[in-house]
């Protein structure tokens, strides 16, 4: 299990310093900004939506490497994903990282699963939920920022 979790940290390291898809989308159809009070964790989440297709994610800002990872991590699970797949994707993530392991479908997650450990971290949630609820409420059209507090 020690294996596991130091790749899983491996992998949170990595898109903490090399965010994925950290960029200002300028044609975005849709863009939300995310504030974290807690942490001082702050993004801009950009969506582009073909029909019902997640066609591009991206995300800019600056926050904790919780955070950091999560917001990237999630813009390359939801590429290509329908708004349902997203929506339910935003629910396994939340699940994983604040209810027991054993509920979880890890297939469903893929590598989302390295954000396992932050169950045991209560503060972390909002950290690695952030991008996430800011992506929501995107989805369902609000336009005010999101704040987890
Ligand atoms: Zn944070």
């Amino acid at each position: 299990m020690s294996d596991l979790l130091e790749l899983y940290q491996e992998l949170i390291k990595d898109h903490s310093k090399k965010p994925r898809n950290f960029r200002v989308m300028a044609d975005a159809d849709r863009q939300l900004e995310g504030y974290n009070p807690l942490c001082g964790d702050r993004f801009t989440v950009y969506l582009k939506i073909r029909g019902d297709v997640v066609e591009d994610v991206s995300f800019q800002g600056a926050g904790c490497a919780i955070s950091t990872s999560s917001a990237s991590l999630m813009t390359q699970a939801l590429k290509g994903k329908s708004r349902h797949e997203a929506e339910e994707l935003f629910r396994a993530f939340h699940e994983l990282v604040t209810k027991d392991a054993r509920a979880v479908d890890e297939e469903q997650l893929g590598k989302l699963i390295v954000f396992s450990g932050v169950r045991k971290f209560p503060v972390r949630v909002k950290c690695a939920t952030l991008a996430w609820h800011t992506l929501n409420a995107m989805l369902h059209g609000e336009a005010k920022p999101v704040s987890t507090e």
